[in-house]
């Protein structure tokens, strides 16, 4: 069953917090944001680690 998960991260370009909805039965994903603050184009990675916890990565793109 998919679920979503929130995840909260900082804007890379202006640092605002963001909080990203995960849909945590698709795996890793990457796919670009606008951040609501900045309208700056934010790459977001969303990879599972090992313990398969999904992590997020948010970058400048
Ligand atoms: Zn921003």
């Amino acid at each position: 069953m998919s679920q979503l998960l929130e995840k909260s991260v900082h804007c890379p370009f202006c640092d605002a917090p963001l909080t990203l909805l995960v849909d945590d039965s698709a795996g890793t994903q990457q796919y670009t944001e606008d951040c609501h603050v900045c309208c700056q184009p934010i790459d977001v990675t969303i990879w599972e680690d090992n313990a398969g916890d999904l992590s997020v990565t948010v970058e400048q793109e």
